[in-house]
């Protein structure tokens, strides 16, 4: 589908004339602003996106993710048709897309007045559905995984349609940028890789006069074309990544990620009452936070972003004057901070040498396997003769079993989460050890794993770990909040008596020398009796 769409260039126009004119457009390099999921979820939140665009000092290239649910809805069609499953339960499609396709029309509604320049959107809207059914109807054939990319790409070819209304309603000069055109990628669909160097190329020369025009490039996040020009998708909340792909290829100045949180807080809002915005981070600490299940953020984006060299600004599109959290590009630039984060959908695989085993070699041994079955690990760790390492529980393990199998034995738990606390600087701080086992107490941990000072790691089972993660959160930000605001209050009051007594001390002499002045008057006047 849409495979051989044109650059829309020539469309780059304002259904009203605006006086939006981007300052500096000849001179600065655009930054990047990627709107998710909730920032692009009906008319309202479309508008806020075109204000945010329209107070722009430099000029902006928007990327943009399908909206709220729409690509779970689409990944579920897609299933339903790979498996075959029509049971009771499973979305049936006319209904899914019928009811996908009224949500976009009613966001259109509000957006577009002008009836003429609704009815060509709605055309264009129509025709990503009749494709979409079409491609649905046709059914996944042998390649399932192409077929689910073509699929889910209809939230994002959505999104830019809608995008680009909403854009120019507020009088902005906005075209769709097809992203096929410029983010080429390898043929992995569902978790393409993408060719960073002909990005490179691609994005300044279709991205870059589209922008001196002083129009807004409006480009689809998360997919891409591979080298038959069929479409994939980057994986699952890849739109981060695309952000970056761009921003690193046109030199931006800085990748702007809009969302519904503050930034990166200090754990994730729905498991934590009380979590804090952090407002600087380190890029390794990003990483880590990302790649432990920050999901705020991509590890692709946040790794390529630091790779790049590009800062990163998570913001609030709900709330676009607070300052979000700002991600460094260099390592150890930002403060001290903690936040914990957790991920599920982890299998943790235990192994065990055969006491009749060489006495060496055994790890060699196993991460020989893995990564001949090209099975990443994420935690690790070992003893004498056993190691435990976590992988994603979506991997395909049988045949990793089997090889481990020949010469050590082998448990998988797959009811596994794990928990990360992640602050460089804090986990430095005395007595850190403390707060976080005491949090750890309770809950029987299989793994723990501290590779550095940024990070410490716990495996646990998964329904303990929305325990832990509270627990963690309570030792180590609001109780040592908590005890630095009251250390503060102390300071305070302290220094309170300070001035209080030197205050008193300062009065002292000026009373001294009035007494002083008063016995000198009370001796004069005795005097001065005595002598009449
Ligand atoms: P978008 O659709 O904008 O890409 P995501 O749902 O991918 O948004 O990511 C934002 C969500 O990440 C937040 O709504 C929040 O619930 C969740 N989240 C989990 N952990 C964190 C964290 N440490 N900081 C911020 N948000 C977090
Ligand atoms: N819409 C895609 C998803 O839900 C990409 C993204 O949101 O970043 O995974
Ligand atoms: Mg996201």
């Amino acid at each position: 589908m849409m495979t051989d769409r044109p650059l829309l260039t020539e469309v780059c126009a304002t259904t009203t004339p605006g006086d939006h004119e981007p300052e500096g457009s000849a001179v600065a390099m655009p930054r990047v602003h990627k709107f998710g999921g909730t920032s692009m979820d009906g008319a309202e939140r479309l508008q806020a996106l075109a204000a945010i665009i329209r107070d722009q000092r430099d000029p902006s290239v928007v990327v943009v993710s399908a909206m709220a649910g729409v690509s779970d809805e689409l990944s579920r069609l897609a299933d339903a048709a790979t498996t075959g499953d029509d049971a009771p339960g499973v979305p049936d499609p006319a209904t899914t897309l019928a009811a996908m396709k009224q949500r976009h029309l009613d966001a259109l509604q509000v957006i577009v007045k002008e009836d003429a320049a609704r009815a060509s959107v709605a055309a264009r809207i129509d025709e990503i559905f009749d494709g979409a059914t079409q491609l649905l109807g046709e059914g996944p054939g042998a390649e399932a995984k192409r077929f689910t990319d073509q699929l889910m790409a209809v939230g994002e070819d959505l999104a830019v349609e809608l995008a680009v209304s909403a854009l120019q309603a507020e009088g902005i000069a906005a075209a769709v940028l097809n992203a096929r055109e410029v983010v080429w990628t390898n043929s992995e669909f569902g978790a393409a890789v993408p060719d960073f160097e002909s990005i490179r190329k691609l994005a300044p020369s279709n991205i870059l006069s589209v922008v001196e025009e002083g129009c807004v490039p409006v480009v689809q996040g998360f997919i891409g074309s591979e080298a038959d020009g069929a479409t994939t998708t980057l994986g699952r909340g890849g739109s981060d990544f695309t952000a970056t792909l761009l921003g690193a290829a046109l030199g931006s100045p800085e990748v702007v990620i809009w969302t519904d949180v503050d930034g990166i807080l200090s754990g994730d809002p729905s498991l934590v009452g009380d979590a804090r915005v952090v407002p600087d981070v380190g890029s390794e600490e990003a990483v880590e936070l990302s790649y432990f299940g920050a999901r705020v953020i991509h590890p692709a984006a946040a790794k390529h972003a630091i790779a790049s060299d590009l800062p990163l600004r998570i913001k609030n599109s709900f709330a676009p004057e607070r300052p979000g959290t700002l991600i460094h590009s260099h390592r150890g630039a930002a403060a001290a901070f903690a936040a914990v984060a957790h991920k599920t959908n982890v299998a943790l695989i235990r192994v065990r040498a055969f006491p009749t085993a060489l006495a060496y070699g055994f790890l060699a041994r196993v991460f020989g396997v893995l990564g001949r079955h090209a099975v990443p690990v994420d935690l690790v760790s070992t003893s004498h003769s056993s190691t435990a390492f976590t992988v994603d529980r979506d991997e395909d393990l049988s045949a990793v079993y089997q090889a481990l199998s020949v010469f050590s034995e082998v448990d998988v738990l797959k009811d596994v989460a794990t928990v990360t606390v992640v602050g460089r600087g804090m986990l430095r701080e005395p007595g850190m050890d403390a707060l976080v086992f005491w949090a750890v107490e309770k809950t029987p941990v299989y793994l723990i794993s501290q590779a550095s000072d940024v990070s410490i790691n716990f495996v646990v089972d998964e329904a303990e770990a929305p325990e832990l993660v509270h627990r963690l959160h309570l030792s180590l930000i609001e109780l040592k909040e908590g005890a630095r605001e009251d250390a503060a209050r102390e300071e305070e009051e302290r220094e309170e008596e300070v001035r209080e007594e030197e205050a008193v001390e300062e009065e002292a002499p000026e009373d001294e020398a009035l007494e002083e002045e008063a016995r000198e008057k009370e001796a004069s006047e005795r005097k001065e009796g005595d002598r009449r």
